[in-house]
């Protein structure tokens, strides 16, 4: 039977570095973008012979900002992709794309392309904000993408807000959701701002949300978004039957194949547990060895030896897998499946974990219903309290 794999394709490029980013990204020339993507055709047919067994069902193009390149590089991608993969005709496809960066012509295409979800980077609809943040667009400019995507035929979209933006206030943020409410996006993601060491942010002196009022915009999402969106993620709100099928491999540990810089991958071959790689972080050295030293690109299950095109390149060890399975399984509303535990390590949850579990539980953090545990409502507030004692 074949197995279902996940890819995601790293695009590392934006228009200029937002003050708060700490992703693989950069501003770079148009030379280096056509080299790249000629470099990602390339990586893709070099690892296609270890995945004759598998469909993919999931395509995520994420970045950086993939739509800043020539939609014919995403066309050429995605061409890769079906030449030499199985990839399923209902696949899930999405690509992200920050608003001011696609025009009617790009949209279209990307619907030819097979591309049937796509996620905006708005962050909030408040232009000071913006701002702040160094983003590159403007409301209204995302305003006119949302529309253009809609024209286009895009009927699975994203929108990305976040919250304790600097002298963000809670009522700007319920602002900013009710406008996006308003949209009627299938999806919603809010993240919290995290000041990064090595961002401009870090170095800032900056107006934030106290705790309480980080808390409270938090606490409002739901009420703003009302019956029509459910959380199925700390982070992610969605209409029935629009969950991001993509991320959630990530929160159940499903295989996934990762292509591009820094682009991560979980794969779960026979004669190893679990093989976690990482490709190389630099663009010019990833350039250069799909180009010149190819060869390296298969040795990924080579681990005595030091291979520059993979950052990271190990055997997850039974006691890390465990620990990944319980703090990624725990962002999910549904928190980890008593019984996926035990099928998985052949152990109970409560043998390997009790303790803990138990601890939480008293403290309201956890609870444990209909063979699933998993956060309560007081265990998302200190969901990093909780995940820090699983590892
Ligand atoms: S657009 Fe996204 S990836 Fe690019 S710099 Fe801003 S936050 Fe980072």
């Amino acid at each position: 039977m074949e197995k279902e794999l996940g890819i995601y394709i790293h695009i590392p490029f934006c228009v200029k570095k937002c003050n708060y980013c700490d992703f693989n990204s950069g501003s770079f020339s148009d030379e280096i973008k056509a080299l790249y993507v000629d470099a990602l055709c390339k990586e893709i047919e070099i690892k296609s012979e270890f995945f004759k067994d598998y469909i993919i069902d999931t395509v995520f193009i994420g970045g950086g900002t993939p739509s800043i390149l020539p939609y014919e590089y995403i066309g050429r991608i995605l061409e890769a992709l079906r030449s030499f993969y199985s990839v399923s005709d209902k696949a899930e496809i999405s690509i992200e794309c920050n608003p001011g960066t696609v025009d009617e012509d790009k949209l279209i295409n990307y619907r030819k392309f097979g591309i049937d979800r796509i996620s905006f980077g708005l962050q909030s609809t408040d232009n000071d904000e913006l701002k702040i943040l160094g983003r590159i667009h403007t409301y209204e400019e995302f305003l006119e993408s949302f529309k253009l995507a809609r024209k286009a035929g895009f009927e699975n979209i994203n929108v990305d807000l976040m919250s304790a933006i600097p002298d963000q206030t809670v009522e700007s943020f319920k602002k900013s959701l009710k406008n996006v409410c308003d949209l009627n996006p299938e999806h919603i993601s809010v993240y919290s701002l995290i000041i990064e060491e090595g961002t401009p942010f870090y170095d800032m002196e900056l107006n934030l949300a106290d705790e309480d009022d980080e808390r409270e915009m938090v606490h409002i999402i739901p009420d703003i978004l009302g019956d029509e969106y459910t959380q199925y993620e700390i982070s992610n709100y969605s209409k029935k039957g629009y969950v991001c099928k993509h991320n959630i491999k990530y929160w159940v540990r499903d295989e996934y194949l990762g292509f591009g810089v820094s682009a991560a991958s979980l794969l779960k071959f026979n004669d190893f547990k679990e093989l976690r790689l990482k490709n190389t972080n630099s663009v010019r050295d990833y350039i250069n060895i799909v180009n010149y030293d190819s060869e390296l690109i298969k040795k990924f299950t080579d681990f005595d030896i030091y291979n520059p095109f993979y950052s990271e390149n190990i055997i997850l060890s039974e006691e890390d897998t465990m620990s990944e399975y319980m703090i990624v399984g725990l962002r999910m509303n549904r928190g980890i499946s008593k019984r996926d535990f035990y099928d998985t390590f052949g152990k109970d949850v409560y043998g390997s974990y009790g303790d803990i579990i138990n601890e939480h539980i008293k403290e309201g953090l956890l609870k444990d219903e209909q063979g699933f545990v998993s956060l309560t409502e007081k265990g998302r507030d200190l969901a990093n309290y909780v995940w820090k004692d699983f590892i």
